[in-house]
């Protein structure tokens, strides 16, 4: 019950700022983040309509999918975290998106080993957009070339660019880095006119409001929904 209110209000505060930019609410996506949550959290949240979820880790982010998979074959599971090459394989074979490339080694390794029965794999470009020393994310200038070595890869689908931005107080500073995602998402779309480049994933709940205005697709949510996570 809990998790459907907190869904209804992520829902409404989505609508809000969707009409405060203009946007149709179905331009923006909800992606539920479930990491360390148990199966139940996720039946509650699939029983109030949600469909997409985010997993961090690989081997947890399995249990899941396949824990749903005869039950809830139209969930849609996304891979958010950080990704060793030594680990892809698995990524391939269960995920239906991969959210976090960052170089062409670990998008090579994930088109070889997607297998020719399943859909392609969805991909995104991680972009480290706030410089920070976080070493999460390719810098901009190297967004094309990654794009264009994508292009290539029969098995993986180009779908487009996801960010995590520096926490920051400082709204200046928080709407610099979305708009200039914004401006790479279109860059992305220019460049690539034969994929099907649809997806901005940025905001969380901090921030949701400014990426949305930025042309947030899809905003990815835990804490709220959830509740805190206990990493014990
Ligand atoms: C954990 C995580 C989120 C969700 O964070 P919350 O603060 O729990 O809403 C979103 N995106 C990524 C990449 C994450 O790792």
């Amino acid at each position: 019950m809990l998790i459907k209110n907190n869904l209804d209000l992520i829902h409404q505060q989505i609508q809000t700022a969707c009409h405060q930019a203009q946007r149709p609410q179905s331009a923006v996506k909800l992606l539920a983040v479930s990491k360390t949550k148990p199966v139940e959290a996720i039946q509650e949240a699939i029983h109030a309509g949600q469909i997409a979820f985010g997993e961090n880790y690989v081997q947890e982010g399995i249990e899941k999918i396949q824990y749903f998979s005869d039950k809830h074959p139209e969930l849609e599971w996304h891979f958010i975290g950080p990704l060793q090459s030594n680990k892809t394989r698995l990524v391939a074979e269960y995920f239906d998106w991969m959210q976090t490339i960052d170089r062409a080694k670990i998008a090579d390794r994930l088109n070889e080993q997607r297998s020719a029965y399943k859909k392609p794999l969805n991909v995104l470009i991680q972009i480290n957009i706030s410089d920070e020393s976080s070493k999460s994310g390719i810098p901009p200038t190297e967004m094309l070339a990654l794009a264009k070595h994508i292009e290539n890869l029969p098995r993986l689908c180009l779908r487009g660019l996801m960010a995590i931005p520096a926490p920051t107080n400082n709204m200046a500073e928080q709407e610099k880095a979305l708009s200039a995602m914004q401006t790479l998402f279109e860059e992305l779309k220019a460049a690539c006119p034969n994929q099907q480049i649809d997806t901005l994933s940025m905001g969380m709940s901090d921030d949701m409001n400014t990426a949305i205005a930025c042309g947030s697709t899809m905003v990815r949510i835990g804490t709220a929904i959830f509740g805190q996570r206990n990493y014990s």
